[in-house]
């Protein structure tokens, strides 16, 4: 199978909680490559535009508030079938209905506040690795 990218972000709750280190291990278990790693912290604009497929929904102030709160880790990341099996390991959206040792599952507080932000197709991680990282950027 061909290598595929994908985005992820450590979300604010996730980084004030002390997890990056643990999510990293995650990931890196996971057998992804890090292509590229930076912390950073989404200005409300960006989270307006990054989330903005979600500008309808009732949370959506919540969730630009949220993630605006404090610093975030942002990743490139890559393997085989990357989308799908970072899905895998963050984890459903609800903590509560997340799967035994997935991110979400130990890290996460509710459904707004869980820990991490994974791209949901190839495309989007495409458009949301762009918004992130230069090619330049990427090792
Ligand atoms: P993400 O896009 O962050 O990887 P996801 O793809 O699992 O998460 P989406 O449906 O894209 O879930 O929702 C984006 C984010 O919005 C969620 O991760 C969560 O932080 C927040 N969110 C989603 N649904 C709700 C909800 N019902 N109430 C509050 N916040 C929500
Ligand atoms: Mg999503």
């Amino acid at each position: 199978m061909k290598l595929e990218r994908t985005f992820s972000i450590i979300k604010p709750d996730a980084v004030a909680a002390g997890r990056i280190g643990a999510i990293l291990a995650s990931i890196q278990e996971a057998e992804f490559k890090i292509l590229g790693l930076r912390l950073t912290r989404l200005s409300e604009a960006q989270a307006r535009g990054f989330y903005a497929v979600h500008s309808q929904k009732p949370f959506f102030e919540g969730l630009v508030k949220f993630m605006t709160e404090g610093p975030i880790v942002v990743m490139a990341l890559e393997r085989e079938d990357a989308v799908a099996r970072l899905r895998e390991v963050m984890g459903a959206t609800n903590p509560a209905n997340a799967a035994e040792g997935t991110i979400r599952k130990r890290f996460a507080t509710n459904i707004e506040r869980n820990a991490i932000h994974g791209s949901d197709a190839p495309e989007t991680a495409a458009a949301e690795l762009a918004f992130f990282f230069t090619t330049a950027d990427l090792i």
